[in-house]
């Protein structure tokens, strides 16, 4: 008890001197932790199967975002070079204890009931690490975006190819299509085709 108190205020003046002091003071204690570890975090960016974030499934690294927006981050203080420890409000205002390894992401842990006495990572220590590292998080939502517009440019390519090919289609070379389609395609596409076109 004496202890989680005492992490606590440690924490909340850390905290209050890295984000007020430490970016304008570099030579500050620290910054320096923040840099040595940012050193060995790239070893573990995210595209490394060894990451935080590539160990987590997609649901907990968008909750963790989300819950790192929302500030529920209330606490963290570095532990080692490459250890952080925080304290994470829940959904129900529960406060959790959550320590991430960023050279070991499995060895990270959360008394939360998801991830308990297991070796997953769940949202609140990715709240932990977007709070400790906001860099991540924008890279991580800037990637995340990107993708889809990618994935939606693709689409709507692949639409028009389509659309495209169809329209260049000789008569036979269609009714062999859609022969080819009502055959092989799923059953109620079938189904409904007899039945829009009133065969009997
Ligand atoms: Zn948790």
């Amino acid at each position: 008890m004496v202890a989680s108190l005492f992490f606590l205020d440690i924490s909340r003046v850390l905290r209050f001197l890295k984000h007020h002091c430490v970016q304008h003071h570099p030579c500050f204690l620290l910054y320096t932790c923040y840099n040595y570890s940012s050193d060995i975090l790239k070893k573990r960016k995210a595209g490394d199967p060894m990451s935080l974030l590539s160990c987590a499934s997609g649901t907990s690294i968008w909750r963790g975002y989300d819950y790192y927006k929302e500030q529920k981050v209330t606490a963290y203080d570095c532990l080692t070079d490459s250890q952080y420890m925080g304290i994470v409000r829940g959904s129900e205002g529960a406060l959790y204890t959550t320590t991430i390894d960023l050279l070991y992401p499995r060895r990270s842990k959360c008394n939360c009931p998801h991830a308990d006495g297991r070796r997953i990572i769940c949202k609140h220590m990715i709240a932990l690490f977007f709070t400790i590292y906001p860099d991540e998080a924008e890279q991580f939502y800037n990637d995340a975006i990107k993708a889809e517009e990618d994935a939606e440019e693709y689409e709507n390519e692949v639409y028009e190819k389509v659309v495209k090919r169809i329209m260049h289609m000789k008569k036979a070379e269609l009714q062999q299509t859609l022969l080819d389609l009502l055959l092989t395609g799923p059953e109620w596409q079938y189904d409904r085709f007899v039945r829009s076109e009133e065969l009997w």
